[in-house]
């Protein structure tokens, strides 16, 4: 019976007509347009732009140096290296992201233990010099500075939706 039905929706091309149906819906819809970039569509929290390095309310960074990040990329586009401190904490000596490889997967910030590598919302950054592609460990921790407030806001909304 299945077959004969899908026979007779092939012949009568009613999967075509439906799909024509949707374009014609859509050709008398009233037109948005948005006028980038004065306007802005709204984001997810769960967007996944610029990675950026956190630190503590008391100005430490939050990286331990585990380097479960670095194990779990599968573009491999992070470059960890690290040593420990004289209080006997380990910490990072270099951590690079080289973001022409970055796709943007999250899985990083999901393996970190310490919510320290985190996506931001921000995605309008661009590269004029040869090796800027690669994102150097001050670098992602001014980027993390700089959005603390949106990265606080935006995991706050993403715990509420859980
Ligand atoms: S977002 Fe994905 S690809 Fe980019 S650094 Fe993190 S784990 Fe690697
Ligand atoms: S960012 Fe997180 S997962 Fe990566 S090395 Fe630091 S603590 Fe470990």
């Amino acid at each position: 019976m299945n077959a004969f039905k899908h026979y007779v929706n092939s012949f009568l091309l009613i999967e075509l007509c439906k799909g024509l149906g949707v374009t014609l819906r859509h050709l008398f819809a009233r037109k948005i347009t948005v006028q980038y970039p004065e306007e802005k569509t709204p984001l997810s929290p769960r967007f996944r732009g610029l990675l950026a390095l956190r630190r503590y309310p008391n100005g430490e960074e939050r990286c331990i140096a585990c380097k479960l990040c670095e194990a779990v990329c599968p573009a491999l586009a992070i470059t960890i290296e690290s040593e420990e401190r004289e209080d006997g904490t380990r910490r990072t000596t270099r951590y690079d992201i080289d973001l022409f490889k970055c796709i943007y997967c999250g899985f990083c910030e999901e393996s970190c233990p310490v919510d320290a590598i985190v996506a931001t919302s921000f995605f309008e950054f661009h590269f004029e010099g040869r090796g800027e592609h690669v994102i150097t460990k001050q670098q992602l921790l001014a980027v993390g500075d700089k959005f603390e407030k949106q990265i606080a806001a935006d995991r706050e909304a993403d715990a509420a939706y859980r």
